[in-house]
């Protein structure tokens, strides 16, 4: 055995090079690869551009046969079929772009023993003709073994659900002498046992790989105003030649952005999904092409792009997950050099995911899981410590705080503001869930506006009783009731802050409320707050 096991480490060593052009594995592959080649069964967990390809690529070229590879977007199929040809590799994709022609001939390539990979669409494997093909495929030996791309693509409750996964759970019964190997870049710890399940890998080895992207440097800021500021601050902090991507969640406000930072000096270009076709691809090869260009995009930039020295991801808004926002920080520092994640938040985003998610047509679990998801991302946010830990504990990894994150670099203290919280709820109650911040600040800070006047609101009971703390403090405190949701925003009754489920608990003084500020403002506040 011993003996085998050298033979195919030299043979994987020799295809890594010959093929791939690699010199060395890279963190779990080799072990993943001797496992498939052996014939195992493989779940495996790797964060994007942690090199998943090779996983399944090299253990088919390994064995007899052909590499049948379930994906679920043509354009990865394509750009993998692409490489591997490249690199001398007989591939072939059948999917719906894939002329009857032309997939006949691919067919009938596979019947012959002509392919070494053959990707195809999930629908794929429910048509007979198809079922049929690997059917004699596998009378012969000749299927070298499944791999499942993309493999989230099962679990009911993810963005990316796709029915036709579901149907995969067959393979075993039908074909079991051919190992499968499931990959996916998505999973968080509870969806991990469902793919599992759900895709029939019972037996499947398990490889998981740390999520850790340690050159990531990451940041979170609520905004100011609407965040511009801060942002053309961060972008004038960057090296020139460094170019990134701003994710903005509108079309029209990428275009807007795009604009605005050209007028200051700042080579941008929009991406969105509603920008024509031509457009697209010029701004994506300009990115790609060019050094210091800003992506200003919706998340329809991304997904398949390679380049590697993407030097920072920004948002302009708070994106609608956790995972999404790991997926989309991802993209920068591929290359393995220092990058940045900078986040800039605003208690109104969050409470415009809400009414999204609550007025979408999803199912009731549905709806439950886009909020856990975002609640994740608002925890990271709001929290007071290490981003990474908060981040790598969603994957399920725990960690000691990293040392290189905003909140490692420049401590916050919690402030302990359960007092204040409760004192802005009530005055969003008692002048009947109908203002703004603005207004309600002139409230508690007991500012005698006109309108503060003309609607009585200097006779409500909380009038003037935050005249201690500053106005900013109060915003701060009104944003973090926003993004942790107990507040909500009436977007069609001009904008008024209201009550929800959530806050009642913490008006009963049930629940305790504390948020982070600078160590320096929360001296000041607390001084002045007299705590
Ligand atoms: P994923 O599918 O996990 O996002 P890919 O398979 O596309 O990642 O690989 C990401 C990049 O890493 C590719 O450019 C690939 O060539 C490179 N890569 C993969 N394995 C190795 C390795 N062992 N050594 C060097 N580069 C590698
Ligand atoms: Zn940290």
């Amino acid at each position: 055995a011993e003996e085998e096991d050298a033979a195919l480490a030299a043979r994987m060593q020799a295809l890594l090079a010959r093929v791939f052009g690699h010199a060395r594995f890279r963190g779990p592959q080799a072990e993943i690869v001797a496992h498939v080649a052996r014939g195992g069964d493989a779940l495996v967990l790797m964060p994007t551009g942690g090199g998943k390809s090779l996983c399944y690529q090299l253990p088919a070229l390994l064995r007899e046969g052909v590499g049948v590879v379930i994906s679920p977007l043509i354009a990865l199929m394509e750009d993998q079929v692409a490489a591997l040809r490249e690199n001398g590799v007989a591939a072939a994709a059948l999917h719906s772009g894939v002329a009857p022609e032309a997939a006949e001939a691919i067919e009938r390539a596979a019947r012959e023993g002509r392919l070494k990979l053959l990707y195809c669409a999930p629908e794929r494997l429910q048509t007979r003709r198809f079922l049929e093909l690997l059917d004699v495929l596998a009378a012969q030996g000749a299927i070298a073994l499944f791999a499942i791309d993309e493999a989230h693509c099962v679990w009911q409750w993810g963005h990316d659900f796709r029915p036709d996964y579901l149907h995969l759970a067959m393979l075993p019964a039908r074909y079991p002498e051919v190992p499968r190997i499931a990959l996916t870049a998505t999973a968080d710890a509870a969806a991990r046992e469902e793919i599992a399940a759900r895709l029939a890998l019972h037996e499947a080895r398990r490889f998981v790989t740390s999520f850790d992207r340690p050159n990531l440097f990451y940041a979170a800021e609520r905004k100011r105003g609407d965040g511009r500021a801060q942002l053309l601050a961060f972008l004038r902090r960057q090296p020139p030649e460094g170019g990134g991507i701003v994710y903005c969640l509108s079309r029209g406000k990428t275009e807007k952005l795009a604009r605005w930072l050209n007028e200051r000096g700042i080579p941008a270009l929009p991406y969105h999904a509603g920008l024509t076709h031509e457009v697209r691809e010029r701004h994506q090869r300009r990115f790609l092409a060019e050094d210091g260009l800003v992506m200003t995009a919706t998340i329809a930039f991304g997904m398949g792009i390679d380049k590697p020295d993407v030097r920072f991801v920004a948002h302009l808004d708070l994106p609608r997950s956790l995972e999404g926002y790991y997926q989309e920080t991802g993209r920068a520092g591929r290359d393995g050099e220092p990058a940045q994640a900078y986040l800039l938040w605003d208690g109104e985003d969050a409470a415009w995911h809400r009414q999204l998610i609550e007025t979408s047509d999803m199912l009731p679990e549905q709806k439950e899981m886009a909020h856990r998801r975002l609640d994740a991302l608002v925890d990271m946010v709001a929290g007071t410590g290490c981003r990474r830990q908060a981040i790598l504990a969603y994957f399920g990894e725990t960690i000691g705080p990293c040392g290189r994150c905003d909140r490692c670099l420049a401590p916050v203290r919690p402030w302990e503001a359960t007092d204040a919280a409760r004192k802005a709820l009530s005055t969003v109650y008692r002048t009947g869930q109908r203002y703004g911040a603005a207004h309600l600040i002139d409230v508690l800070r007991g500012h005698a506006s006109e309108a503060v006047v003309r609607r009585g609101h200097d006779r409500v009971s909380t009038y003037g009783l935050g005249v201690d703390l500053p106005a900013e403090t109060w915003q701060a405190v009104f944003g973090e009731l926003l993004l942790r949701g107990h507040l909500s925003i009436d977007f069609e009754r001009h904008r008024a802050l209201v009550l929800t489920p959530r806050a009642r608990p913490l008006l009963r003084g049930e629940e305790t409320f504390a948020l982070a500020l600078p160590r320096t403002a929360a001296k000041g506040s607390a001084r002045g707050a007299g705590m």
